[in-house]
């Protein structure tokens, strides 16, 4: 059984979504684990809705929206969900990555946490997500099944932001970042484009901060490249979407379900041209074997994607692969034949925050990582802003 009001863990980074002279262990890209599949449209073979979300508009939307796709919406009585467990681990895993539930949010929900270095505040339309990268640090933070709820109560979400304007922790006290308002993070716990078809939250989140005609800027990252229903529309550059990439050996072995990497850029492209300051998240970054070709292939590709937009505003975040004890082990039960490197002996220990250990590169590496990239990144993208390195 599994209880849809149950929310996430909240100790994750901002987005999901390393080389010395220091021996260090780097992901094995050989044969271990088949070649990732790219995405197609999110199908969930199990919509469910709980009975607090048939009360709102939005959930009522969802919806229709969902049985349009011509897949059914199975009415819960309660906010229990069952049948969620297989025999085996991977079969649980299997049934909740084919799930769906719409739902309201909890009420803990109400109150925003700042999401350093990303945003001032967070805030969810969803919490999970259909695809199948072998990195993801969902993993570490979701309880239960990895079932995708998404939320019906989008209008309360949206109208509760208001009182956060003005009042940011993170950006809004860097010198370097006043000038992007009070910020907000829309996609910690989730792909915004893999639900938007099904839902249509996004779009509303966009044409919300648009037409609030004060200093505020949303924020979201992708791996997906279905941007189609957000061009056109009176977005006012108050949205900032980042495309979250990586070079290609990383991407094509490690994130299943997701676009292909030629298609993220192409949609950066698309939205850039209408107009929306847009971003890069490069992560995780790691130090795989002959990184600096693979990653100066990836900066090469994204400089052309942007070649000749006018106007272009263009940011980047750089984020290196890091994970926990306890993501390890999901991670290790969801993908057994993974070829990701998680070696606790070649990395740092870190205390994140609430005290939780996290393994990051070591120091060297990390220099090393960092002096490449800020050098790469100012050479061959220019007019491209770095917001953190983390
Ligand atoms: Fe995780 Fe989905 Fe992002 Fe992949 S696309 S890192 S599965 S949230």
């Amino acid at each position: 059984m599994t209880d849809l009001d149950q929310p996430l863990a909240p100790d994750v980074p901002a987005a999901p979504h390393s080389a010395s002279g220091e021996r260090v262990a780097t992901a094995d890209l050989s044969d271990v684990a088949p070649p990732a599949r790219p995405a197609r449209r999110w199908t969930p073979r199990r919509v469910v809705a709980t009975p607090p979300a048939y009360d709102h508009p939005h959930g009522q939307r969802i919806m229709k929206q969902v049985e349009a796709h011509g897949i059914e919406v199975e009415r819960l009585r309660s906010a229990r969900l069952t049948g969620m467990r297989g025999d085996t681990d991977r079969e649980t895993y299997a049934r909740a990555k084919n799930t769906m539930a719409i739902v309201v949010s909890p009420p803990s929900r109400r109150r925003l946490q700042p999401i350093a270095p990303s945003a001032d505040w967070r805030f969810d339309l969803a919490e999970g997500c259909p695809a199948h990268c072998q990195y993801c640090y969902l993993a570490g933070s979701l309880s239960g099944p990895p079932v995708t709820r998404v939320y019906a109560d989008l209008d309360d979400i949206l109208d509760n932001l208001a009182g956060y304007a003005g009042h940011g922790t993170v950006t809004s006290r860097h010198r370097a970042r006043r000038d992007e308002g009070t910020t907000f993070e829309a996609s910690c716990y989730t792909d915004p484009l893999a639900l938007e078809h099904l839902t249509g939250s996004w779009r509303r989140a966009v044409e919300h901060f648009g037409a609030w005609d004060a200093p505020v800027q949303l924020r979201w990252t992708t791996k997906f490249d279905d941007v189609d229903g957000f061009l056109g529309i009176a977005h006012h550059g108050r949205t900032r979407v980042r495309v979250s990439v990586n070079c290609l050996p990383v991407t094509t072995r490690f994130e299943g379900g997701t676009s292909r990497l030629r298609d993220r850029l192409a949609a950066l492209r698309r939205l850039a041209l209408d107009g929306y300051p847009v971003g890069l998240t490069i992560a995780p970054i790691m130090p795989v074997d002959g990184w600096r070709a693979a990653y100066g292939e990836l900066i090469s590709q994204v400089a052309a994607a942007v070649d000749g937009v006018p106007a272009l505003d263009l940011t980047a975040e750089l984020i290196t692969h890091r994970f926990t004890p306890g993501s390890r082990d999901v991670l290790l039960g969801w993908y057994p034949r993974t070829g990701l490197e998680m070696d606790e002996e070649s990395r740092s220990r870190k205390h994140g925050k609430f005290g939780a250990i996290k393994y990051v590169y070591p120091a060297p590496v990390m220099t090393e990582l960092r002096t490449w990239f800020e050098s790469e990144i100012s050479a061959r993208l220019p007019g491209c802003r770095i917001l953190y390195w983390t």
